[in-house]
């Protein structure tokens, strides 16, 4: 028998049993971002059966539980909690077909199984599970309200947290995604997540007949144009690592045909694979729309608008977890270093904090779609929480696998600024 084997037999059938039926009620609690309320109370009902402290309410319905002492190494369990809107036909509902329950009741029952090997008295430090809300970027009407109601500060969930301070104990952060379906390989590691930010360019002309007086009026449209030109050849300047993509559309544009078109309206995400890339993508970018606009004379707006930041993985904790999946299953059954297109706020996280996310099959039917279930339980529930039970134990077990982050204070100043920062906009 393999060590992993035997870890995994250590598990008892009620423990099986009592993350399973977990994870099944918090799949059938579906909720989207900040709404939370009914997956937030399965998780303190856990919490208090088992006399874990927590925090509730944060940024609406987030939860921070902990287990050890205020000094230490604090290590997070970060887990997302909403779902999503699929549709069936003409029926749209909530679903959870990003598999964010498993992550919730993994982390949660990885944290009770900690405290019932009292692992940090043996060791010290901290062990917190972090559930957080709404990382989909979906349904703005719900956030926009949240907003002026003064409940939330930012659209996306971890966004909301960081600046509420909810993470600013934390030392290192361990969370994981489903990825794959069941029997492909079993665990993704150290891939990137793509960044984006999104811009919204007006172009202010003038209105004038068009066949009697063009020349009286200003073609908004004329500006946009040529910014579309403009931004076609931005592609050049950045190289193929940079990972970037530009698909600007003209959402719209004032007048009608015999009438000069006032304004025209201009709409991009802006994805690249690193920060430095997306900063330098939306500077350029700005240049090109504002001379495109300024070479006709034309008045440009501006607005934009915060995503995701790229996400880069943690070396080092990748490697601890790296190790633990091999007690688990073959080099061959481990995908690595995958550049993504997809985006997630745990690029944020990672840029502040060091972070891993690593990724799991187990699921059938397509990611975010109404066909999404979970296939391989023993992968989706079990291997996981191995993997990240055994990762937390070794990090507060040998210090020197204690990923140090004497930056924090800075890059958070950065962060609030340069990223969340008012003249930035403020909306996921
Ligand atoms: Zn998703
Ligand atoms: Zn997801």
């Amino acid at each position: 028998m393999s060590t992993d084997e035997k870890a995994l037999r250590d598990w008892t059938g009620e423990e099986r049993e009592e993350l399973l039926e977990l994870g099944h009620a918090l799949f059938a609690c579906p909720e989207l971002g900040f709404q939370e309320k009914g997956s937030a109370a399965i998780l303190t009902d856990f919490l208090k059966k088992h006399g874990i402290s927590f925090e509730e309410g944060l940024s609406v319905t987030g939860i921070k539980a902990s287990i050890g002492n205020k000094e230490g190494y604090h290590i997070a369990l970060v887990a997302d909690m909403d779902a999503l809107e699929v549709r069936n036909g003409d029926k749209a509902y909530p679903f959870h077909s990003c598999g964010h329950s498993i992550q919730t009741a993994v982390m949660a029952y990885v944290l009770k199984r900690l405290k019932d090997q009292g692992i940090v008295e043996k060791t010290g430090g901290r062990v917190s599970v972090i559930g957080a809300p709404a990382v989909e970027s979906i349904d703005f009407d719900t956030r926009r309200r949240l907003k002026e109601e003064g409940k939330i500060r930012y659209f996306s969930g971890k966004q909301d947290m960081i600046s509420k301070g909810v993470f600013d104990d934390v030392d290192c952060v361990i969370s994981m995604h489903i990825n794959g379906d069941s029997g492909g390989p079993l665990f993704d590691i150290n891939s990137t997540l793509a960044g984006f930010m999104v811009k919204k360019v007006i172009f202010h002309g003038k209105a004038s007949h068009s066949g009697a007086a063009p020349h009286l009026g200003l073609n908004a449209l004329h500006g946009a144009s040529l910014a579309m030109d403009g931004i076609a050849y931005l592609k050049d300047q950045l190289p193929p690592e940079a990972g970037l993509k530009l698909h600007p559309v003209l959402t719209s544009c004032s007048g009608t045909v015999n009438v000069i078109p006032e304004q025209a309206v201009l709409e991009t995400y802006i994805r690249a694979n690193t920060l430095d890339y997306l900063l330098e993508a939306g500077e350029k970018f700005d240049r090109c729309v504002l001379h495109c606009g300024q070479a006709l004379g034309i008045e440009t707006e501006i607005q934009n608008t915060t995503g995701y930041m790229p996400f880069a993985q943690s070396a080092e904790i990748t490697e601890t977890v790296h190790r633990q999946m091999l007690r688990l299953c073959r080099e061959d059954q481990i995908v690595k270093n995958v550049i993504s297109g997809a985006s997630g706020d745990i690029g944020d996280l990672g840029y502040l904090i060091p972070a891993v996310q690593f990724g799991f099959s187990g699921a059938e039917g397509q990611i975010h779609s109404a066909r999404f279930s979970v296939g391989d339980e023993e992968n989706a529930y079990f291997r996981t929480a191995q993997v990240a039970e055994e990762t937390v134990a070794e990090i507060l077990s040998d210090p020197k696998l204690q990923v140090k982050n004497p930056d924090f204070r800075k890059k958070k100043e950065f962060y609030l600024r340069e990223w969340l920062g008012e003249q930035a906009g403020s909306c996921g």
